[in-house]
């Protein structure tokens, strides 16, 4: 079983990528390339690097 350690926008699409960060908006682990869409939404997500957590 896999320890959530991975975007879950890309779990949801079939990919395992390893989480780079924290949307608190959605709630949820982002990778660095959906950490960028979520900051590109209107009105922009809070994404909080892993490290600053
Ligand atoms: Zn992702
Ligand atoms: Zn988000």
């Amino acid at each position: 079983m896999a320890d959530s350690k991975l975007c879950a926008g890309c779990q949801r699409g079939g990919e395992d990528i390893t989480d780079v960060a924290w949307c608190s908006d959605c709630r949820e682990l982002v990778c660095k390339e959906c950490a960028r869409v979520h900051e590109k939404m209107s009105p922009p997500h809070k994404v909080v690097p892993m490290k600053e957590i």
